[in-house]
């Protein structure tokens, strides 16, 4: 090379973004009391209402007894990926378990949900095909598309007739679908009837991504799919992940037997990884069985949900379409956002503000979710202080 390569230089693109309020800077918090929702967030104690773990099982004494016996049983590590010597008695038991809990032929554990998303929309997605996703699908869908090398069509949140149309138009090749159950930044659901029924019309294969709905919605607990009364004939994926209500860590791709021998083969972030611990696997099979046992938690945060909800609109905070545990504050500026999440901290209420490009430019918001954990007082508390905080000064 004649000339030497520009050198990087990573200093404007930080103050780029200081400048703009999108500077991410991480907290660092600190548990006394882990089954509680009380934190300490830089040494300032608080009550955490950004935690994924609806139900409260994070800390839950079986969970964590189920993970210390594996641990001691097993050793920490999984040691090899699962085609190599890692794919252990407790996986295998734990997707025996989540297929039984899925009504679904086989299951596929994954090391997380972003990766469980990366391999099923490759795996899935053959040569010449399109993917179509929703404009608020999480960025795992979304990168899993543009990994697979398809052709990628985003169509308009929730809209079920613009997918239709566009699916209308594609002239050759499969169609493969992709939507988030729960959408994890509004807490709206996709609308599912619809988009199956689009998807049968046209002869595409429909996947969903129920992270958040996993273990919280439908009559026991099976999620977003149980909710509508769907079946594996309308949605022959299913993706869920452990780290949210199940408390613990890693994911899953429910399906056909077909289905999830292809993802043994080909899905790359499966193949070329190591294989979860067993331990959290045996952590995940007693977390399981406490939220089908003890149906109460998921009851308890719905109801508290619904008393948010309530005592919010009440004292006029600007709520979202959401009626699941995540509860957005649209606020539309990133620094309003940051502000009112710096003015709650102060009053004792770990909110974050949740910004681009997490979010589209001018939809900041606060992003609560409530849990099981939390106390009537602490969500009481919490709106009088979110009123405070967002009363013109
Ligand atoms: C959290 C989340 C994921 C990622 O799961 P991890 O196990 O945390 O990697 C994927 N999809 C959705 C919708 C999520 O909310």
């Amino acid at each position: 090379m004649a000339v030497p390569a520009a050198p990087i230089s990573f200093g404007p693109v930080l103050a780029d973004l200081e400048s703009r309020g999108l500077r991410r800077r991480r907290r660092t918090v600190q548990r006394r009391k882990p089954e509680s929702a009380e934190i300490e967030v830089d040494g300032q104690r608080c009550v955490d209402f950004c935690s994924n773990d609806y139900l409260g099982l994070a800390a839950h004494p079986e969970v964590i007894a189920a993970f210390i016996d594996a641990a001691r049983i097993h050793g920490v590590g999984a040691r090899a990926s699962h085609l190599i010597t890692g794919h252990q008695a407790e996986h295998e038991a734990l997707e025996q378990e989540l297929a039984a809990f899925t009504g679904r032929e086989r299951v596929i554990v994954f090391s997380t949900g972003y990766m469980a998303n990366l391999g099923l929309v490759r795996a899935l997605v053959p040569r010449g095909a399109a993917v179509y996703g929703d404009a608020l699908n999480h960025a795992s869908l979304i990168d899993g598309g543009r990994l697979s090398g398809a052709a990628l069509h985003r169509y308009p949140h929730g809209d079920a007739a613009a997918l239709e149309r566009a699916l209308a138009e594609q002239e050759s090749g499969a169609a493969v679908v992709l939507t988030d159950g729960v959408f994890s930044m509004d807490g709206d659901l996709a609308p599912l009837p619809a988009l199956a029924a689009s998807c049968k019309r046209q002869g595409a294969f429909l996947a969903v991504d129920d992270a958040h709905g996993l273990g919280v919605l439908g009559a026991t607990g099976r999620g977003v799919l149980e909710h509508f009364r769907l079946t594996e004939l309308e949605v022959p994926a299913l993706v869920g992940t452990f780290g949210k209500a199940l408390g613990t860590f890693g994911a899953f791709v429910a399906g056909s037997a077909e289905l999830i021998d292809t993802l043994v083969q080909r899905a790359r972030t499966y193949m070329y990884t190591t294989a979860l611990p067993p331990a959290v696997a045996a952590a995940t099979r007693a977390a399981l069985a406490v939220s089908v046992a003890e149906p109460w938690r998921r009851e308890r945060v719905l109801a508290l949900t619904r008393r948010f909800r309530q005592l919010a609109r009440a004292a006029g905070i600007p709520l979202g379409a959401s009626e699941t545990p995540i509860q957005p504050i649209l606020l539309g500026g990133a620094d309003d956002a940051v502000r009112t999440s710096n003015a709650l901290l102060e009053r004792g209420f770990f909110v974050t503000a949740i910004r681009p490009p997490t979010v589209p430019a001018g939809t900041s918001r606060l992003r609560l979710t409530l849990s099981t954990v939390h106390r009537d007082i602490d969500v009481e508390n919490l709106v009088a202080s979110l009123a405070e905080a967002l009363a013109p000064a």
